[in-house]
Order: C-alpha cells, then sequence, then structure tokens
C-alpha cells in the first residue's frame, strides 16, 4: 500500500494524554499516522494532540471511558468521520487499584477489570470493521511484566494475562483480513503509574526508580518511548508477520 503520503492512514491510542500512551501517539504520528488520541476527557488529551500538531502531525483530541460502551461507539465513529477510518489501535489506556488480596475490595478488582479488560474489548470491537474494510490493521494491547504474578496485584496481573489471551484469539480470528494483534509487555517504565506506586510504598520516586533498576539486567529503569519503539515496529507494514505474540520491554528476559 502507498497512499501514506496522500491520506495519513489512522491510529487510535487510549489512554494518551500521558505516559505511554502519550509517547506513543507522538511516536505514531512521527511514523506518518493522523492520531486520535483517547483518554477521559478531551480536554486531557489535548496537550498531547497539540504536540503532534506542532511536530507537524495530524491529531484529534478525543474523551472517552474506554469501559463504557455507548462513550466508545461515538468515539470510534467521530474517529472515523473526522480523522478517517482508523487502521491501527493501542489498548494503553490503564489503572492499578494494587492491594493485597484480603484487603482488595471488589470494585478494585471490577475497575481494572472494565478499564483493561473490557476497555480493550470494547475499543476492539468498534475498530476492526474499519480495518476488516481497509484489509489491513494493526492491534497492539498493552500487558505488563505483572501477568507473571505481582505481589499486591491479583486485579491487575490477572487483567494483564487475560490481555495476552484476548491478544492471541485476536490475532486468530482476525488474521485473514490483513489485522495482526499482538502484546507488549513493559517492566518498569517511569510515569505517573509508577510514581504513584512509589508515593504508595513511602518511598521517593528517584530511589524507588534506583532500586529497581539495580534488578533489570541493562541496569536502568525503562522510558516511555522504549515501548513506543517497539509499538512502532509492531504497527508498521513490514511486521504484518508478526502476530499473536507478546513482547517484553524489560530490559532483560522475560517469558
Ligand atoms: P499512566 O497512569 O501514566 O497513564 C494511563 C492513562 O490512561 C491516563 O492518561 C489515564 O487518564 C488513562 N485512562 C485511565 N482509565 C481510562 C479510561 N477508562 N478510559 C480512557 N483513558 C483512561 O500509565 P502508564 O504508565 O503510561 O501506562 C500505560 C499502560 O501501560 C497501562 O495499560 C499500564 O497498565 C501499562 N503498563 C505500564 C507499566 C509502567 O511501568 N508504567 C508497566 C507495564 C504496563
Amino acid at each position: 500500500m502507498t497512499e501514506q503520503n496522500s491520506t495519513p492512514r489512522v491510529a487510535i491510542v487510549t489512554g494518551a494524554a500521558r505516559g505511554i500512551g502519550a509517547a506513543t501517539a507522538q511516536r505514531l504520528a512521527a511514523d506518518g499516522y493522523a492520531v486520535a488520541v483517547v483518554d477521559l476527557t478531551a480536554e486531557a488529551a489535548q496537550e498531547t494532540a497539540e504536540k503532534i500538531v506542532a511536530a507537524g502531525g495530524r491529531a484529534l483530541a478525543v474523551g472517552a471511558d474506554v469501559s463504557d460502551e455507548t462513550q466508545v461507539q461515538a468515539a470510534v465513529e467521530r474517529i472515523a468521520t473526522e480523522l478517517g477510518a482508523p487502521v491501527v489501535l493501542v489498548n494503553n489506556a490503564g489503572v492499578l487499584r494494587d492491594n493485597l488480596l484480603f484487603k482488595m475490595s471488589q470494585s478494585d478488582w471490577d475497575t481494572v477489570m472494565n478499564v483493561h479488560l473490557r476497555g480493550a474489548f470494547l475499543m476492539t470491537r468498534a475498530t476492526q470493521k474499519y480495518m476488516v474494510d481497509a484489509g489491513f490493521g494493526r492491534i497492539v494491547n498493552l500487558s505488563s511484566s505483572s501477568a507473571q504474578g505481582n505481589r499486591g496485584q491479583a486485579n491487575y496481573s490477572a487483567a494483564k494475562a487475560g490481555l495476552q489471551g484476548f491478544t492471541k484469539t485476536l490475532a486468530i480470528e482476525l488474521g485473514k483480513f490483513g489485522i495482526t494483534a499482538n502484546a507488549v509487555a513493559p517492566g518498569f517504565i517511569a510515569t505517573d503509574m509508577t510514581a504513584a506506586t512509589a508515593a504508595r510504598v513511602g518511598m521517593e520516586f528517584e530511589d524507588f526508580k534506583k532500586a529497581a533498576a539495580t534488578q533489570i539486567p541493562v541496569q536502568r529503569v525503562g522510558v516511555p518511548e522504549d515501548i513506543a519503539h517497539t509499538i512502532s515496529f509492531l504497527t508498521s507494514e513490514g511486521a504484518g508477520f508478526v502476530s499473536g505474540q507478546v513482547i517484553y520491554v524489560a530490559g532483560g528476559p522475560l517469558d
């Protein structure tokens, strides 16, 4: 396909107001995509969209709670109308509600399931028809090294492991339409999310990052651009034979 220059393809990145999502939205814009920057409110998404436009790209800030079916439907329809048919979807929106199992409330459990799992399901279901029509699509779901189990994260690790199964099934169902689905599973990435975890355990973020880095083979924590780079590869046209994979981006081996 060669239309990239005249009509940029459209990518959707959820949870793109900050952190990994913001870096990914900016990277995909630099790769030539028009990017729908989705977050809980359009106001929150605006800053990322403005950065993309300032760098010469095309972007639309969209407010939607990915766990709400009506809002997801409206957001995807608006993106298709105002930006064009989406052929890339990065399900990145996420929240933490960490607690040891005996203290974890049902609402802590449900919130995490709803944002990560139901959110990825609703966004993917609403977007896939545009990819099927285009005969081309790239879906990337954000899993986590916590999918392998992590103290205080029964809800989050279950959701992130669930996303790996979801990804593999998407790859099987949608492959014949030219659509790939992969999961990126980051290790420790310095964002507001990990800063909040540091605060929860009563540590300065800098000390928390230094302590984490000593446990990572490359001896540093990750930055959002590390994940954006991997997603850039998985969403590229040349990655059409990579599907149903989970790629750990954690500065060392995990499987
Ligand atoms: P972050 O907290 O900095 O950003 C998450 C974004 O998602 C926020 O802008 C938030 O408003 C948005 N969001 C939350 N709920 C939403 C909803 N219902 N609808 C729409 N948007 C919503 O987090 P981050 O560190 O950038 O993480 C991004 C993704 O990567 C998440 O899925 C997270 O679980 C995953 N991840 C992060 C790390 C890490 O170390 N930071 C590691 C592994 C996986």
